[in-house]
């Protein structure tokens, strides 16, 4: 059957499907999602419009009962959706089932802050005048968001959009369709004005490029590619829409001569292999001190040798495939790449045969790289990561902020002084102290620098900053003081 759109509160039949396939199995067909035509968007655009001043209208307690349900759901469901991600997306189940736990996370999060909206006030330097400072919601939110989180990175920007009193109109990426109906249906059974949430599917390139040039929004919400979103910002400018976006990375972790190299090596490899390394906050540069360099190298590549790599829903597997066989075939070029640049391959970074047929490939690490490498320019979204010998903290130091991104960046150290050094020092949003650089938490806020992050930060607090816009009132009594 093909699934629906969710177009001004009705779910309806879209002009023609894709088709959503298992990564980890060719076979596996998931189901076709309907592709939304530009007349449904247009129509549903106008019904967000209405439905947002409903929805801002509503009182606190009755907006933080609808989003709690929505995340209490799917914190009770995530082993079924995290299931369904996991079948789509490709990552082994439990990293599934975390995002969706997570995902729900946000929505109780931002539940909570439905009831925290306090401004502020002041007395005016004129005499009998006193100002009211308060947010007001910044009315219909275009949410554009990736297929590698597709279900807390559209949370992410879905909650707090809601909690602020905004329309949302969601297009979620193509290839992982599954996990946007379903969230969709958690939404829209709520007690919410028909219109208020829209789902659009259909791809970045028609549909999305309509959204985000149309001038019935007022903010664009995106995660993606550095490309897609310049594209994004340069659509926003024409209507002077408020963007918000998040990028690409190259992310470092430094591993200085006093660390302690086991915890450094399952930093490394998790933060690596993780997602299959398509995570903007992998470990994707690992910049390692020449003094350890050869025994963390050692117990490096073994540790990603021994990785088991495997169908996503298979018990024990510990990176699933990659995404797509478009994302596979890019992948294998870095690999060419990184070798043709003289990167010594010491393991992995090939495809690999599994009993089913799917895009699996296996963990690679790059030794004797330099951070002048392409491999180490550009993300490559992969189960790739480079080592970098350094002679000095201070070289390292330079080297994780030698480049274009700022996403995040960590230092694995006993040295107190180092370590406050770097997390002062590091030009990224996120900088980690013994800790993965990937993994951030929800209530507070996230981002990067450079090409990484254009915009207001994302999660926690901050994000008020996005979804309002601030009124300053003033008032008088009317009569002379
Ligand atoms: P994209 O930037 O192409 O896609 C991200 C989202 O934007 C998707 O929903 C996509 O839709 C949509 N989109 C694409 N083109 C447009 C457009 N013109 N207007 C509006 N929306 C659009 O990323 P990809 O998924 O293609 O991944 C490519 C690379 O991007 C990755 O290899 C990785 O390097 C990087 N990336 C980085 C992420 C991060 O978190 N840092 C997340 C995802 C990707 P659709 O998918 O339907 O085309």
């Amino acid at each position: 059957m093909e699934t629906r759109n969710l177009i001004a509160g009705e779910w309806v039949a879209g002009q023609g499907d894709v088709e959503n396939v298992n990564p980890s199995d060719l076979s596996d067909i998931i189901g076709h999602y309907a592709q939304a035509t530009e007349i449904q968007l247009d129509d549903t655009l106008a019904a967000a419009r209405v439905a947002q001043a409903a929805w801002a209208a509503y009182l606190p307690e009755r907006k933080q009962a609808i989003l709690m349900a929505i995340g209490n759901e799917m914190m009770d469901r995530a082993e079924e959706l995290g299931t369904l991600l996991s079948r789509e997306e490709g990552k082994p189940l439990a990293e599934g089932k975390g995002e969706v736990y997570r995902a729900g996370q946000f929505f109780t999060y931002y539940a909570a802050e439905c009831l925290r909206q306090i401004g502020e006030n002041a007395d005016s330097v004129r005499a009998g005048v006193e100002i009211d400072v308060r947010r007001e919601p910044v009315g219909v939110v275009a949410v554009i968001s990736p297929w590698n989180f597709p279900t807390a990175t559209a949370s992410w920007k879905i909650a707090p959009a809601l909690c602020y009193g905004n329309a949302v109109v969601w297009k979620p990426a193509n290839i992982t369709p599954a996990s946007a109906v379903a969230l969709t249906e958690i939404i829209a059974k709520q007690d919410i004005p028909p219109g208020l949430f829209s789902l659009v599917m259909g791809s970045g390139g028609q549909i999305g490029q309509r959204l985000v040039e149309s001038p019935q929004i007022d903010a664009i919400s995106f995660t993606g590619s550095v490309p897609v979103g310049k594209g994004i910002a340069a659509a926003a400018i024409q209507n002077l829409t408020k963007v918000q976006m998040e990028m690409g990375s190259k992310n470092a972790l430094a591993v200085m001569d006093d660390a302690d190299i086991d915890l450094a090596v399952t930093l490394a490899l998790g933060g690596a292999f993780g997602g299959t390394g398509q995570k903007c906050t992998a470990s994707s540069r690992l910049i390692v001190h020449h003094a350890v360099h050869d025994e963390f190298v050692e117990k490096l590549v073994a540790g990603a040798k021994a990785m088991k790599v495997g169908h996503a829903l298979a018990e024990g597997t510990q990176m699933g495939p990659v995404v797509s066989d478009e994302q596979l075939r890019e992948n294998l070029a870095y690999v060419d790449l990184g070798k043709s640049e003289g990167a010594e391959l010491a393991c992995g970074g090939a495809q690999l045969e599994m009993p089913e047929q799917g895009y699996y490939m296996s963990p690679g690490v790059f030794l004797n790289t330099t951070n002048a490498m392409q491999i180490n320019r550009e993300e490559m979204f992969a189960p790739l990561t480079s080592v970098i010998c350094v002679g000095s903290y201070d070289e390292a130091l330079a080297t994780v902020n030698d480049t274009n991104f700022g996403l995040t960046s960590g230092i694995v150290t006993r040295d107190l002084a180092r370590a406050t050094h770097f997390r002062r020092n590091a030009r990224t949003g996120v900088v980690t102290v013994n800790l993965p650089t990937a993994g951030t938490d929800y209530h507070v806020p996230f981002g990067g620098r450079g090409d990484s992050s254009y915009g207001p930060r994302e999660q926690g607090k901050a994000a008020a900053e996005f979804y309002t816009t601030v009124k300053t009132a003033y008032i008088s009594a009317g009569t002379p003081s």
